[in-house]
């Protein structure tokens, strides 16, 4: 059985039946990034109970399978839009931030690249500086993914005071993962069941760039969407000849290293 830990992924949508299944496939721990449930909220509150149920509910349905939950608090870029809205629910999260499993503040960034959007996520850059907190963003799809992660990364330059190691963009694809590496942050591969990034595309990027800094996730949610998406992408790895050592590194060790950065994380390979 490959160990592995799933660093994207919503559990709040997803059955108990899941969690057996994914820990039965070896996943010894789930990152859970606070994101759109699918609706928007009509309050302030919504969030409150949210945020209650990201740091109470899902890391007790986790620990019945023996694995550990943790998470990432912020208003996500969609909702993000109501600029005064997104600053009430802003509002909430110190209150939350030094929770047990909250590791950083995410995922932020950029949906339909409107400037409502870029302010509420540097605000929350300026958050995440004030908490000393790790960062993870989340990139927009299809026609919109390039421009607006290149406006991430042009709002992440005029930050020297945020370090690259402790920033994630996550749902990276061939045109945008040499971007974000070479920038010096940290990349995600995210693997959608019909449409995006797949298996074999992943595997392709990782033949080309190679295992630095990056890690892979399955941002499983309330949508067409797999949770054990990455032991898919465990067997296409395999199946190309990366050795097992190269795979748990991409699934187990990479994830740790970089949300080990927070004390609060509890290195799962060596126990
Ligand atoms: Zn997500």
């Amino acid at each position: 059985m490959m160990a592995f830990i799933e660093p994207h992924i919503h559990m709040v949508c997803r059955t108990t039946d899941e969690y057996r299944a994914m820990a039965q496939a070896g996943c010894l721990a789930v990152g859970e990034p606070a994101f759109w449930a699918g609706y928007d909220r009509s309050s302030a509150d919504g969030f409150r109970d949210y945020f209650v149920q990201l740091t109470e509910c899902e890391p007790a349905r986790a620990a019945k399978f023996g694995m550990d939950h943790y998470t990432w608090l912020c208003i996500n870029p969609k909702e993000a839009q109501d600029v005064a809205f997104a600053r009430d629910v802003m509002k909430l999260i110190p209150e939350f931030i030094d929770r047990p499993n909250v590791l950083g503040i995410g995922e932020i960034g950029l949906n339909r690249n409107t400037s409502h959007e870029m302010t509420i996520f540097e605000e929350h850059l300026d958050l995440a500086v004030r908490l000393n907190q790790l960062v993870l963003i989340h990139t927009p799809h299809l026609e919109d993914k390039l421009k607006g992660t290149v406006m991430i990364l042009s709002a992440l330059k005029n930050r020297p005071d945020l370090d690259p190691c402790r920033v994630l963009v996550d749902h990276c694809e061939e045109h945008t993962f040499p971007l974000v590496k070479e920038a010096g942050y940290w990349a995600g591969l995210t693997l959608y069941p019909t449409s995006k990034l797949n298996p074999k595309r992943a595997g392709d990027i990782l033949e080309l760039y190679g295992m630095d800094r990056v890690w892979a996730n399955s941002a499983a949610d309330w949508g067409d969407s797999d949770p054990l998406a990455l032991t898919a992408l465990a067997c296409e790895l395999r199946r190309r000849g990366f050795s097992r050592q190269e795979t748990e590194r991409l699934l187990l060790e990479n994830p740790e290293t970089f949300m080990g950065q927070s004390p609060k994380f509890r290195k799962v390979s060596s126990r």
